[in-house]
């Protein structure tokens, strides 16, 4: 089977008090439990070095938000994948909907990422999601599906790749689709990545993020083809997100 991932993603959120604080609180909840899932805290940029010293010695992983997909050059307050990998980052997010949004950033240059991250040894968790006008005209499978068809990384192995299911109007919202449609997409998205990939997408995980929180948690990571969350808001306390890990 394939082990879940929860992860949390912590956004712009924490100067170095709180997001130590959140760490060792995370830590101490995670000490002596035997833990179903692999966890992972992806704090801003200017955590990653702090938190990851007292990741150290624990099963917590460290990720990082985005990559730049060149390994270095002139870019101006971008992030090489490399330097991740280099302070202890595991995982990289590329492509949030945030930075699709933000940023512009398209699918081609989710995939140049995504490949560059694969390239520093990082895992990129590729992420992926239609808006609310997308879902309301009935488009929402096919519309995810050539999404991920156009980030997916070249050459990805089952191990060396995560993809989330994140629908732009369940994020910060409260709002998430209904248990069916969440396992219809996870679906579509693995018959996608079968496509692609052949045989290794079998054990490659496919997370949901969009409002899980600890109320929700056990009813979405329970949906079949569900391999775990990736979890925004609920991840800046730490009781919420270890209890959202808890239901895996
Ligand atoms: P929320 O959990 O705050 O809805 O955010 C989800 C998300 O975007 C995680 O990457």
């Amino acid at each position: 089977g394939r082990r879940p991932l929860v992860a949390g993603n912590w956004k712009m959120n924490g100067l170095k008090a709180d997001g130590l604080a959140l760490t060792d609180a995370v830590l101490a909840g995670v000490r002596g439990g035997a833990w179903r899932c692999e966890l992972l805290v992806c704090p801003p940029a200017t955590l990653l070095s702090l938190v990851g010293d007292r990741l150290k010695g624990s099963p917590v992983r460290l990720g990082a938000q985005d990559c730049h997909h060149k390994p270095s050059g002139a870019h101006t307050g971008d992030l090489a994948a490399p330097m991740l990998a280099d302070i202890g980052c595991r995982f990289v997010i590329v492509g949030h909907s945030e930075r699709r949004a933000d940023h512009g950033e398209t699918d081609a240059e989710v995939k140049a990422k995504a490949e560059a991250a694969m390239a520093a040894t990082l895992i990129p968790i590729v992420c992926v999601g239609e808006t609310l006008a997308m879902r309301e005209r009935g488009d929402a499978l096919k519309v995810v599906a050539a999404q991920l068809a156009g980030s997916l990384p070249v050459g990805a192995s089952a191990d060396g790749l995560v993809v989330a299911y994140e629908p732009v109007w369940a994020i910060g919202t409260g709002r998430t689709p209904t248990t069916a449609d969440i396992g219809a997409m996870h679906q579509a998205l693995r018959a996608e990545l079968k496509r692609h990939l052949g045989a290794e997408s079998d054990r490659m995980r496919i997370l949901y993020g969009g409002s899980v929180k600890s109320s929700n948690a056990a009813e979405i990571l329970a949906i079949d083809g569900v391999d775990g969350a990736l979890v925004g808001g609920a991840s800046l306390k730490a009781e919420d997100f270890l209890t959202i890990a808890r239901a895996c």
